[in-house]
């Protein structure tokens, strides 16, 4: 893939043209007659562009002309001048640079979307390779090219707008690998050497902290452990850290959902619901993502990434139905259903985030099955514990152009979890419906007075079941661009909320 900008003047003549980005595409565009003719985009506003900009790299090939003044102009998204300029209109926009900026980076970013493929070849020789050192390979984006035409922009400011989009892509990029990797390629230990690896890369000022199946043991991470016995010593709490803020800023910690796969344990899936459960792991994915994308852009924030990581698997030891377990936290849960294991690893992530210092967490998972039923294939549901952060979700993901739709929490929820005889409350409502806003409910049991609290249940926009003419078949990658684009907006805010 090949980017380039050309900046004219307001009546349309080039006044500048440079080659600013080369892109993961690996072999040089072939120019024949499929790309002798430009093809031109010209959209009305956002929405319509970043659609033609995913359908036009969707061919992997050819050359096209891409106008961005007319979506810059347009009064009807959140980048209009009826918004304005204000970091609450358009979160991603950063001071000094237009809403034209903000457009050419999301516009860049679903190129990349819409052009990736995940490179079945390469996983034919990635048997005992190092999956970090080989996550380029995994990807191809095409030889397209594709020539951005706008005006009111700096060379300088064009060119880094149009980088962030490159990076939050190939970020994105990434994320979509590691889901489509299959489950015998990413048990929990690849994938901690993964999140091991990419710390190392990102060096100064980033950490990360392995908590392993006997430290968890040692700390008393009793629902992430009982979730992995079926796959003894192989659970991982990962903690990557980044100090990008003042000292006294407060900290903001996303939390992923990590289960590499998931049988379901005792309540044995089906075969068409146990189908696609390597997926099951995006959340982690998006959130170490979230995370590379957001210091490799120096977002000036104290910033934690916390997986929860494991395999819901059947065995001698694994979980059963009416067993109560230890949490980190010290309440006790009793299992009812051993396929709503996800809510479990989470508790003890969001526990130890907490005890790491964040005073605001956003998690993101692949929950339940019944925000898929209530919200379809291509929106996330959204959960919270204030309102003014639900807003500015909404808005981020807005922003980042994916669907996010809250869903209640509350009291006559909380309700259906607490009949258990022998625990503080159990890890499910049987026969109650509501399965998404009961799931959140679980999670928000652990979730400390003063702490500030999101969760995304991904189910249904996680994966593209069958290919789109915007984006090939797979994990998708959601959840990312959002994420990011909320923490921009947070840190720009500095963390008062
Ligand atoms: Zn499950």
């Amino acid at each position: 893939m090949e980017i380039r900008i050309e900046i004219s003047d307001k009546r349309g003549n080039p006044t500048e043209r440079e080659t600013v980005l080369h892109g993961a595409g690996q072999e040089a565009p072939v120019c024949g007659a499929e790309c002798a003719a430009e093809r031109e985009i010209r959209a009305r506003d956002r929405e319509a562009l970043y659609a033609a900009c995913r359908r036009a790299s969707r061919a992997r090939a050819g050359s096209w002309r891409i106008f961005l003044d007319a979506a810059a102009e347009c009064g009807q998204c959140a980048h209009g001048p009826e918004a304005g300029t204000s970091p609450e209109a358009a979160p991603l926009q950063e001071a000094g640079t237009s809403r034209t900026a903000a457009l050419l980076q999301e516009a860049v970013r679903c190129l990349y979307d819409g052009a990736y493929r995940f490179r079945k070849d390469c996983l034919k020789e990635l048997v005992g390779r190092p999956v970090f050192a080989n996550r380029d390979a995994l990807a191809d984006y095409g030889t397209g090219i594709y020539t951005f035409v706008l005006s009111g922009l700096s060379e300088e400011n064009a060119f880094a707008a149009a980088e962030r989009g490159k990076l939050l892509g190939t970020c994105k990029g990434y994320a979509r690998s590691l889901g489509n990797l299959p489950n015998n390629y990413l048990h929990a230990q690849q994938m901690t050497d993964y999140a091991a690896d990419l710390a190392k890369m990102l060096g100064e000022g980033v950490s990360c902290r392995v908590l392993d199946h006997e430290a968890m043991e040692r700390m008393g991470c009793g629902a992430l452990l009982a979730v992995n016995r079926g796959r003894k010593e192989e659970a991982f709490l990962i903690t990557l850290e980044y100090a990008g803020g003042e000292k006294t800023d407060r900290k903001l910690a996303l939390v992923g959902k990590g289960l590499l796969f998931d049988s379901g344990g005792y309540h044995l899936k089906s075969i068409s619901g146990m189908n696609g459960m390597k997926y099951d792991m995006c959340g982690a994915a998006g959130v170490l993502e979230a995370f590379e994308f957001l210091v490799r852009s120096r977002t000036p924030v104290n910033l934690m990434a916390v997986l929860a990581l494991g395999e819901n698997l059947i065995g001698p030891e694994a979980v059963k139905m009416g067993d109560v377990i230890t949490t980190l936290s010290g309440k006790t849960v009793e299992v009812y259903n051993t396929d709503a294991e996800g809510r479990l690893a989470l508790c003890d992530a969001l526990t130890w985030a907490q005890r790491c210092g964040a005073a605001q967490i956003v998690d993101l998972a692949t929950l339940t099955y019944s925000a898929q039923a209530a919200l379809g294939d291509e929106t996330g549901a959204l959960f919270g514990n204030r309102d003014e952060l639900c807003r500015d979700m909404q808005k981020a993901a807005e922003t980042a152009d994916e669907a996010v739709w809250r869903l209640p929490t509350g009291e006559r929820y909380h309700r259906l979890l607490e009949w258990s005889i022998c625990a503080d409350f159990a890890n499910y409502a049987p026969d109650k419906g509501a399965g998404a806003s009961v799931a959140a409910c679980f999670l928000e049991n652990f979730i400390e007075p003063g702490t500030g609290w999101l969760h995304l249940d991904i189910v249904g926009p996680s994966v593209i079941r069958s290919a789109t003419e915007e984006m090939s078949e797979g994990a998708s990658g959601f959840g990312v661009a959002s994420v990011a684009a909320y923490v921009q907006a947070w840190a720009r805010s500095k963390g008062i909320v």
